[in-house]
């Protein structure tokens, strides 16, 4: 059961896998609601991750308040509770960006490459956002063929997902976390301007904690979910708090 209740005046727009979106009272700012429910495999394996839905929040808040720092413009407005964030209204581009440092998950099982393989320069790929069709992963030329986004779009994905890599992979090694991959979102503005949407959080990245060498103690992100290795929530707390322990 969704515990959350919105403002009554807010009406349910859409809700995904782990996130409710709801209209507010001003037509420009949308409120983000972070659940605790977990899927994986498309939907086929489902859970819940107590706290889940406050970590991704409150990390995606802190991460996002830093690369707008870094010059990376992003859909966050503020977070008015632990687990919801208010945002800018955007029109999603339905394509998840991924990028990857170190080989793992479907780049090792679609190629054969070996997990830990490292990846330099790093790796930036699209998926079409579409459950029905499993969120395939996307050419460049049929990414100009299903005309999803503009060739100047894509560029500028590509670039953008490059620069928050930089960002990011600094960072969390500053955390002593190797940031391994993870997912992007964007969306577009009533300008036409690119802005950094969804979230980034232990569910959209790979986390390796530096301290540890075997390959399941030192996952701390959904993969620990995904692969039953025990210790969730510990690990999503355990991320969070060497965030927010390291300023910008
Ligand atoms: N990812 C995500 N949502 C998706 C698919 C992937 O957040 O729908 C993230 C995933 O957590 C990982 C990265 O993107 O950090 C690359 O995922 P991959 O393609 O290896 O797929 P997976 O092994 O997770 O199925």
């Amino acid at each position: 059961m969704d515990a959350f209740e919105p403002p009554a005046s807010a009406e349910k727009l859409y809700e995904g896998k782990a996130k409710i979106l709801y209209t507010t009272d001003d037509p420009e700012i949308l409120l983000t609601y972070f659940k605790d429910d977990a899927t994986a495999f498309n939907a086929q394996k489902r859970g819940t991750i107590a706290g889940k839905g406050e970590v991704n929040c409150a990390m995606s808040q802190h991460l996002f308040r830093l690369l707008e720092g870094q010059g990376v413009p992003t859909h966050l407005v503020d977070c008015p509770t632990a687990d919801t964030m208010r945002v800018r209204r955007v029109s999603i581009v339905p394509l998840e960006v991924v990028v990857r440092n170190i080989a793992a998950g479907s780049l090792c099982q679609q190629t054969g490459l070996e997990l830990g393989t490292p990846l330099d320069p790093p790796l930036v790929e699209f998926y079409f956002k579409n459950d029905a069709l499993g969120d395939p992963l996307l050419t460049d030329d049929r990414l100009r063929v299903m005309g999803l986004a503009t060739p100047d779009q894509v560029h500028q994905l590509r670039e953008m997902a490059l620069r928050i890599n930089q960002v990011l992979s600094d960072f969390f090694d500053q955390c002593g976390i190797t940031l391994v991959d993870f997912k992007l979102e964007f969306g577009v503005d009533d300008s036409g301007r690119l802005l950094l949407a969804d979230e980034i959080s232990p569910d959209t990245c790979r986390l390796w904690n530096q301290a540890e060498t075997d390959p399941n103690r030192r996952v701390m992100d959904k993969d620990r979910f995904r692969r039953d290795l025990g210790d969730v929530e510990a690990a999503y707390q355990q991320v969070l708090q060497r965030v927010l322990a390291q300023s910008f």
